[in-house]
Order: structure tokens, then C-alpha cells, then sequence
């Protein structure tokens, strides 16, 4: 077994040593404490038969826990000036290919069908650029890649959000988005100390293991979310206010609109933030075919 990458002393060794500077607009914040890192390997239930994706590998701290517990590891890393220094750190490892390319615009798909050619258990493991966490995570469910899941560290704020249940004041569009395509748990509350430089916000891990099956039917996915953004636009106000203010042509239409929330037996005075996934999926089915 090597040296770990990610101890403090390590890690400024490598930093010295390539004269590299943090772009804080590349939410560059390393880890530098392994038990996390093993923390976060666990908790993805990595296996020798396991595709690891990794979204900004750094300096390759987590990368070679990833390599270790892995098959093989697949990163993609936005900043050029970090490559020829994951070429020298990640060079006990021969399990790695790191991609020069912004995971918002790469074919992820495509890579897998090259790289993990006879592998079936993909997971994301990473600890997230924060200036783009929820973007990275909304496209890595949207394209439906065939992922069992995703462990990332993220700003806490963000993982209370897309776990949060209803009736909370986490819960909101992001949390519908994210639990309609997984499960999700947060995993641990992570302090700052364990990052170089520390972030200014706290963070934690979560995992979002995909649904093997719809835990609602949607009639329309696209018009599901339409009808979840809409009603959270205004939190203090009704379900119906929301929903007649923001649908296209909502108040022309708010007769009809009343009419199926009867039929489903929901009350047009309760808020957006106070209706269950399978509420919302009954809402956007029955409101379908009124404002489409
Ligand atoms: N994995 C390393 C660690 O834990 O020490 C670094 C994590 S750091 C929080 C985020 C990394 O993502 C940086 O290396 C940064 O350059 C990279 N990054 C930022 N935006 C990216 C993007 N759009 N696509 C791919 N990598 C990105």
C-alpha cells in the first residue's frame, strides 16, 4: 500500500512541489483527512467488480481510494494544471483514466460504453465542486446513466435539501427532483477542518441509491416538475395561488384546476411544502390534460 495522498503534510508537499495555487472558482477544496475518505469509499459499497466515477479527482486524494476498492476509476477533471500532477501521484495505480473534460458537458455515456465495457455496478463517488453540486447531480439523473448511485460530499444547506421529507423547511423542488429518481440519506456531517483550504460553509455526504423501479407513475416528466417548481414558487402562498399564478394560463383555467384537486382530494388552501411525492405525481396527471 502507498503513501496516502491526502494527509496535510502530503498533500503541501505536492502543492510545493508543482507550485500550485487554488482557483477558488473552480470550488477547489482537497481533502486532507483519510479516515474520511474511507468514510466515503464505504459508504458507496465499492466492490473489485465496481465502475467508479469520480467528478474532479484534485491531486487525486480520493481518486486513490477509488482505485484501490475499485475495478477501475473514471475521472474527469475540469483544470489542466492538475494532470501532470495525477499522472505522478495516481502512478501506482494503473486502474485510472482521468478525462480532461467539464462533467457538464462530457459524453458521460459514451465513456461508460468504452471504459466500463464488461462492467454492471457503476457508482459516482466524489467530493463535488461546490459552485456546481446540484447542476452535476440533476444531469447525472436526467440522462439516466446506468448508475446503482451516488456518494458525494456536498454544502450541507444542499444535502438537507434533496433529503429532506414533507412539511420541512428543507423540502422543496431540488428534494421532489432528486427522490423521484433515488433514495436519499445523508450519510455524515462533515467539519471543515478536514479541507485544504477550508470551504466557508459546513458540508456532509449523502448517498442516493437509484430506484430499481418508478416510485410513482408520471404521466409526463417534464410537466411533473413544471407543477413541483410551481407550487414551492411561493411558499407562503396556497397550492392553488401558486398553481394558478405560475402554469401557463393558470387563471383562465382556475375552475378546472379546482375541479381536479377535488377529484384527487387535495385541498386547494394547503402548501406546496406539505404534499407527498405521490401527491404531487396524482397533481401533475390530473392538471395534464388542463393546461396541456
Ligand atoms: N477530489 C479532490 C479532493 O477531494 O481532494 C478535489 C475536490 S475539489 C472540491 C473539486 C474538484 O473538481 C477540483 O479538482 C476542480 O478542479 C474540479 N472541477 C471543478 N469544476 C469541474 C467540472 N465542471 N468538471 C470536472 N471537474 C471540475
Amino acid at each position: 500500500m502507498h503513501k496516502d495522498i491526502a494527509t496535510p503534510m502530503r498533500t503541501k508537499e505536492i502543492l510545493k512541489k508543482y507550485g500550485f495555487s487554488f482557483k477558488k472558482s473552480l470550488g477547489q477544496n482537497f481533502l486532507i483527512d483519510p479516515n474520511i475518505l474511507r468514510n466515503i469509499t464505504e459508504s458507496a459499497g465499492l466492490t473489485k467488480e465496481t465502475g467508479s466515477i469520480e467528478i474532479g479527482p484534485g491531486i487525486g486524494a480520493l481518486t486513490e481510494h477509488l482505485a484501490r476498492s475499485s475495478k477501475k476509476v473514471l475521472a474527469f477533471e475540469i483544470d489542466q494544471r492538475l494532470l501532470p500532477i495525477l499522472e505522478d501521484t495516481l502512478s501506482p495505480y494503473d486502474n485510472v483514466k482521468v478525462v480532461h473534460q467539464d462533467i457538464l458537458k462530457a459524453d458521460v455515456q459514451g465513456l461508460i460504453e468504452t471504459e466500463f465495457k464488461d462492467i454492471k455496478d457503476i457508482m459516482v463517488v466524489a467530493n463535488l465542486p461546490y459552485y456546481v453540486t446540484t447542476p452535476i447531480i440533476t444531469q447525472l439523473l436526467t440522462k439516466r446513466l446506468p448508475l446503482r448511485g451516488i456518494v458525494v460530499m456536498l454544502q450541507k444547506e444542499v444535502a438537507d435539501r434533496i433529503s429532506a421529507k414533507p412539511g420541512t423547511k428543507e423540502y422543496g423542488s431540488l428534494s421532489i427532483a432528486i427522490q423521484y429518481y433515488t433514495k436519499a440519506e445523508t450519510v455524515m456531517v462533515v467539519p471543515k477542518t478536514v479541507f485544504m483550504p477550508q470551504p466557508n460553509v459546513d458540508s456532509a455526504v449523502i448517498r442516493l441509491t437509484l430506484h430499481d423501479e418508478p416510485i410513482v407513475n408520471v404521466d409526463n416528466e417534464e410537466f411533473f416538475f413544471q407543477v413541483t417548481r410551481a407550487s414551492f414558487a411561493q411558499r407562503r402562498k396556497t397550492l392553488l395561488n401558486n398553481l394558478t399564478s405560475q402554469l401557463p394560463n393558470g387563471k383562465g383555467v382556475k375552475e378546472e384546476i379546482l375541479e381536479a384537486l377535488d377529484q384527487i382530494g387535495i385541498d386547494p388552501g394547503r402548501r406546496g411544502e406539505t404534499l407527498s411525492i405521490e401527491e404531487f405525481a396524482a397533481l401533475s396527471n390530473a392538471l395534464y390534460p388542463i393546461i396541456n
